[in-house]
């Protein structure tokens, strides 16, 4: 169910909120087809009155399906925001919507989840900087690193092969 916080409850101290959002709840679009956001939302959260504003403490963290825009190799990446905060005044212009005396959370937990999104997945750092072979003159360059897994240096002379088509 959508994450609600009783403002009320607050007098009585800090509140701990832990859960999961679905991807139904959160409604993430993820306008990037690289990218899909088809696993819940996980959250282990304080939250505190200050003053006049509700303060969020803890961590989010979310799995997401992509997909490499280099080698299109599919692989699994994980969002982990493990000191994320946020303040939710009640007064004044910027305050937050309530209804009654409960507050939904899930946009603010969306939106800065959906901003740790990846804007150019790759399966790895650095993936798809092949050394350039033709030239010469430069510098040597280094071949990839020995720690590459068999898999896919196969998968590189495969592209290679294709260059020199
Ligand atoms: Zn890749």
């Amino acid at each position: 169910m959508p994450l609600f916080l009783n403002i009320e409850t607050l007098a009585n101290g800090p509140v701990e909120l832990k859960g999961e959002l679905s991807p139904e709840e959160l409604e993430m679009e993820t306008l990037d087809e690289l990218v899909e956001a088809n696993q819940p939302l996980g959250y282990d959260l304080t939250a505190e009155r200050t003053g006049e504003n509700v303060l969020l403490r803890g961590s989010l963290w979310m799995r997401l399906q992509c997909e490499c825009a280099r080698c299109l190799r599919r692989f699994e990446h994980h969002i982990d925001l493990p000191d994320w905060s946020c303040l939710l005044p009640l007064a004044g212009a910027e305050k937050i919507e309530l209804t009654g005396v409960s507050a939904d959370l899930t946009p603010y937990l969306r939106e800065d989840t959906f901003l740790a999104f990846p804007q150019h997945p790759l399966c790895e750092p650095g993936c798809g900087k092949t050394p350039k072979r033709t030239g010469g003159g430069g510098k040597p360059l280094k071949m990839r690193e020995a720690s590459v897994e068999p898999g896919e240096a196969s998968v590189w002379s495969k592209l290679d092969n294709l260059n020199l088509e």
